[in-house]
């Protein structure tokens, strides 16, 4: 082929720019194509080669045009002409076909050139394939070494393939065509695979040489492609030669099939853009966000690269609200507003629901995670914008997340984990924006080797719940349970849930812990209440269990397997997570009042919640955190603290619980405060439920030896360990 295996159609392709046939999978525009230049990052290496190549090739090429006879030439008639337009017309029109905008381009003028060879002679040949070639790259305002190397390639690549052909008597000239026959065949057979291998090897070398990326790694994942379309093309070129012969009318006999070939290939393109677009946006998917990114961390005159993550903070709700096609509208709009907002030479893909991506190649704005937090910011304000939908104005923000390569990773799965790190921290601190930080990564390759580990532990069990009680501040009675989970490590022991319940958190695994820790907490309600231990449980539940949206039917399922009635169970949320995701979670937990569970609200007093959202929300306990409860003797401003809160839930008709209550003093200042309930060390620490057993009988006056007492005995409680 005469320039489809060219270093400037990959070069071309590979700046997006080379795609002038309408064929090419989202062309985009190259105004300073940076590989034009000759020197920047090309070491001396590569120049020689390209110079190398150039002087060799062009004197193959100029040895070949002094060997012309004008005599010779006079025999050229209609058919050698119609071959020539073919020619033209076929590297004009060059079909791009991989995603991957290194891919080369298939030129079915190799056919004709090397029909060119077979039936005319090298020098007839490779003079006219220099000319159009010249003419074409000068077209597309190629730099003067990139044609020149162009030539110079083919030259090396025809010459070769010619001689071998012509030692097989299978090249002609313009007066004497070449008898072919099998052994010709043959011999352009063999000319061919010359031609292929050298051409191949020349560009690759190239490519090679400037990228610094390894000659078999470059060549190895079209090999088997571009063996098959350059084979198929140079087993065309003997036909063309004997319709030649044939007289000028056979010729176009050719064009069909080359058309159905070309149309056939056509469609293959387009259903290849179809796999890698999203048929909603159009916008790249993210099959094809992966190899962009593959490509840019590939080649090394790329610089920073950055992957932003971009998550809709309310698309949720749109949706549900107004319906789906306002929501797909306005997934659309997001589209585009974000890529109308970047460099063409950027790509915005949607990677699913409402989550885009965005990489971001070196340049400028770009210079590490400065410049790509800047873009960011500046991306986020540009979604923030109001945006008009069935004559609504509706406004929906996003969270991003940017890693950068090569700080943050080197490979796209990397980049994405750790960008989605970022955005997660961004909703979570609801500062929008936030750069990948491992120190603030609570998914390191150690907690990464845990989740797996804990995945293993929810299936074999290695968790185990203990279960620490609340009583009632007046008379000591015991009222509940707190179920409190552990994770019994093969090798690190007992683990406390702050050791492994973030990073469930992080991962997704969480919906799973939570439900084993629901499972197993009522059914040790039910045995208790079998017993006759008229208690309720508390089950902590995470913030992404609020926003998951199966927390309901999981317990309405759960209490029903284990006929326990709704009201006997509650559920704990801690203040922040209310807010991660307010819409969500205010659905949730109506979800669950309306089926009789209560709520709590744990501790309180941490986050930011103002009076009037308490009241909205339908929970009807209030844990005090420990923090201040602790510290409530040494300092008034705690005490003060405390005292507004009992007053403020008391006032809202909620039951109010201090936690970490430690000794009997506290407890007795708690009391006097109206405080409802406790729970602490000076009560019992947490302990598994064998252990807890037969301390609750004995506490709940089921076990006639011992009386209700005061909860003022913390030697006589047992102290299970945490
Ligand atoms: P939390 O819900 O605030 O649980 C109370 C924590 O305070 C427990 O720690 C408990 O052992 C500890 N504690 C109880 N009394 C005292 C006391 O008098 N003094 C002191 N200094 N500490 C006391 P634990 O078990 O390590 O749990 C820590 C946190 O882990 C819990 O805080 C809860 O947020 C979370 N957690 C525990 N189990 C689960 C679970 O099953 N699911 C989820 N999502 N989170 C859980
Ligand atoms: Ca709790
Ligand atoms: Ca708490």
């Amino acid at each position: 082929m005469l320039r489809g295996q060219e270093w400037g159609s990959r070069v071309d392709s590979a700046a997006g720019g080379g795609a002038d046939g309408a064929m090419a999978l989202q062309p985009r525009p190259s105004p300073a194509d940076p590989r034009n230049s000759f020197g920047g990052r090309s070491d001396a290496l590569f120049r020689l080669y390209v110079a190398s190549v150039i002087v060799f090739g062009g004197a193959t090429v100029l040895y070949a045009a002094t060997r012309l006879r004008l005599s010779e030439l006079s025999h050229l008639g209609p058919a050698f002409w119609l071959v020539c337009g073919l020619l033209l017309f076929g590297e004009l029109r060059p079909l791009f076909t991989s995603g991957a905008r290194d891919s080369n381009g298939l030129l079915v003028s190799t056919a004709f050139v090397y029909a060119l060879v077979l039936r005319y002679g090298l020098p007839v040949a490779l003079v006219v394939a220099s000319i159009v070639t010249a003419l074409i790259d000068t077209g597309k305002r190629k730099a003067w070494w990139r044609t020149a190397f162009n030539i110079g390639q083919y030259g090396l690549a025809w010459s070769a393939a010619g001689t071998v052909a012509g030692w097989f008597g299978a090249t002609g000239s313009p007066s004497h065509p070449a008898q072919l026959a099998a052994g010709q065949l043959v011999g352009a057979a063999a000319g061919g695979v010359v031609y292929f291998v050298l051409n191949q090897g020349l560009v690759t070398r190239a490519v090679s040489l400037k990228s610094g990326i390894g000659w078999w790694q470059l060549s190895k994942p079209d090999l088997a492609y571009e063996a098959l379309t350059n084979g198929a093309l140079i087993a065309l070129a003997p036909l063309i030669v004997i319709a030649v012969d044939r007289g000028v009318a056979f010729v176009p006999l050719l064009v069909p099939p080359l058309v159905a070939v070309y149309k056939v290939a056509s469609q293959a393109i387009v259903s290849e853009q179809q796999a890698m677009t999203d048929p909603l946006t159009g916008l790249p998917n993210r099959k094809l966000l992966a190899l962009r990114t593959q490509e840019a961390l590939d080649d090394p005159g790329s610089g920073t690269v950055a992957l932003l993550l971009f998550d809709l903070d309310r698309f949720k709700e749109v949706n549900d609200t107004l319906g789906h096609h306002v929501g797909d509208r306005l997934l659309q709009v997001v589209g585009q507003r974000l890529s109308h907002a970047v460099k063409s030479t950027d790509t915005v893909a949607r990677l699913g629901g409402d989550e885009f991506a965005l990489l971001l190649v070196g340049g400028d704005g770009v210079d590490g995670s400065e410049g790509a937090a800047a873009a960011a910011v500046r991306l986020r304000a540009e979604i923030a914008a109001p945006i008009v939908l069935e004559g609504l104005l509706v406004d929906v923000g996003a969270s991003v997340g940017v890693a950068v390569s090569p700080a943050d990773g080197m490979d796209l799965d990397t980049l994405l984990r750790r960008a989605d790190v970022a955005m997660y921290l961004a909703k979570e601190t609801g500062t929008g924006v936030e750069s990948y930080d491992g120190d603030r990564d609570r998914n390191s390759p150690s907690r990464l080797a845990m989740l797996g580990e804990l995945r293993v532990a929810l299936a074999t069990d290695q968790l185990e719940l203990h279960y620490q009680p609340t009583a009632d501040l007046l008379t000591g009675a015991v009222v509940g349970v707190e179920a409190l989970v552990r994770w019994r490590h093969p090798a690190r022991g007992l683990l406390p849930p702050d050791d492994f319940v973030p990073l469930a958190e992080r991962s997704g695994l969480i919906h799973a812990l939570t439900a084993w820790v629901l499972d197993h907490a009522v059914a040790q309600l039910a045995v208790w209440r079998a017993t006759g231990l008229e208690l309720a449980m508390a089950v902590n539940v995470s913030v992404k269990d609020l926003s998951g949206g199966q927390l309901a039917d999981q317990v309405a399922a759960c209490l029903a397997r284990h006929d326990v009635s709704a009201s006997t169970l509650l559920l704990e949320v801690t203040e922040g997570s209310l807010f991660a995701d307010p819409v969500r979670a205010a659905a949730t937990l109506h979800q669950l009042d309306a089926m009789g569970v209560m709520l709590s609200l744990d501790d309180f007093g941490t986050g930011y919640s103002s009076l009037g959202q308490l009241r909205r929300l339908p929970v009807c306990e209030v844990k005090v955190d420990r923090s201040f409860v602790q510290r409530m003797q040494a300092d008034p401003r705690d005490r003060a603290i405390v005292a507004s809160i009992i007053d403020l839930a008391l006032g809202l008709g909620m039951t109010v619980v201090a936690e970490g209550v430690e000794d009997q003093p506290t407890w007795e200042l708690l009391a006097a405060m109206g405080c409802d309930r406790a729970q602490g060390w000076l009560l019992s620490r947490a302990g598994p439920a064998q252990v807890l057993t037969p301390w609750l009988v004995a506490r709940s006056g089921l076990s006639p030896r011992r009386p209700v007492s005061p909860a003022s005995e913390p030697g006589a409680a047992p102290s299970p360990a945490r």
